[in-house]
């Protein structure tokens, strides 16, 4: 199923996303997790994709893949564009096609300095464009409430997106973010710019203490006095820690439901567990 027919139904979509385990750990491990997160009854469940795929790499499909044919629920597949050839990108959507994936989350990746770039493709809504081009996959796009790390500021961002929507992105899904005021702030702005797709939140859960300063580092989310007084208070106890986290992540996707959001995009981390915790919680509100 194409992820934009999930929408529009008056509810609200709720989605999971999962990453690839590591090198050295065999991909069967991501399986019983998915078995587990299944119970939950997702709407689609995305997999993440490494910034330097080799087509000889098909860890990505395989486990969009699994969830789409072996546990029957919509799956999506991310793809980033900045380190790959037009060739390698064309491989990877007969891959996805041959395992009956139908959605790509396209994306640019992130720049690492001291890799020479390739220029097959310059930003997200070339890789978006490419892809409509050559296949008939629903593309979704990702989107930053706090404005993207490198745009000098949220009218640029928002413009760029806009090229992002006009290129055939037909779904967003935001970066994590722990302010609902700054998500609800880039959808006024975002939709007063004529962007009209349908924006999915992004929630991480926070259940532990390097968590928070790694997430923070890398995308520039902002932390509410109410978070970080909470992450202080229990940070010298996993436990509390864990569960805090938890009952901040319900705190925010009630408050974002109740205000009509289109859907959330939960960031499992690969933990059953808190997905299940949250999912609990939430559910009858969908
Ligand atoms: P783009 O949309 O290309 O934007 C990148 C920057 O370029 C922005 O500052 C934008 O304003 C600017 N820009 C865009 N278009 C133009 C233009 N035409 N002219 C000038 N400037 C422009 N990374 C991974 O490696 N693997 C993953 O699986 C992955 N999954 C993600 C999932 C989500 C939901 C999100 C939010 C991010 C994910 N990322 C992933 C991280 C992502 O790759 C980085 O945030 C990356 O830096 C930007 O990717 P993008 O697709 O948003 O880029």
């Amino acid at each position: 199923m194409k992820i934009s027919s999930l929408f529009g139904k008056g509810k609200t979509v709720f989605s999971f996303e999962v990453f690839p385990p590591k090198n050295t750990t065999p991909i069967e491990t991501i399986y019983s997790t998915l078995d587990e997160l299944k119970e939950l009854s997702p709407d689609f469940i995305s997999v993440t994709y490494g910034a330097r795929g080799t087509s000889a790499d098909t860890t990505t499909c395989d486990i969009a893949s699994y969830i789409q044919n072996k546990l029957g629920i919509t799956s999506a597949a991310h793809l980033t564009c900045v380190y790959s050839t037009k060739e390698l990108v064309l491989t990877r959507l007969a891959q996805l096609k041959e395992r009956n994936v139908e959605n790509i989350l396209a994306l640019r990746g992130d720049i690492n300095p001291e890799m020479p770039r390739l220029h097959d493709f310059e930003y997200a809504s070339d890789l978006t464009r490419f892809i409509k081009e050559n296949g008939d996959f629903h593309v979704s796009g990702a989107c930053y409430p706090e404005c993207h790390i490198e745009a000098v500021d949220m009218v640029e961002d928002i413009h760029n997106l806009k090229l992002k929507v006009e290129a055939g992105a037909e779904h967003l899904m935001s970066q994590l973010f722990f302010d609902n005021d700054a998500f609800y702030s880039f959808y006024e702005k975002a939709r007063i710019a004529g962007i009209n797709v349908p924006i999915e939140a992004g929630i991480m859960p926070v259940v532990n203490a390097k968590q928070i300063q790694r997430m923070v580092s890398m995308c520039g989310a902002s932390l509410p006095a109410k978070f970080a007084k909470t992450m202080q208070r229990y940070e010298n106890n996993p436990e509390a820690l864990r569960d805090a986290g938890i009952a901040y992540a319900v705190d925010q996707i009630v408050d974002l439901i109740s205000n009509g959001v289109e859907g959330i995009h939960l960031y499992t981390m690969n933990n059953p567990y808190v997905a299940k915790k949250i999912s609990d919680s939430i559910k009858s509100m969908l």
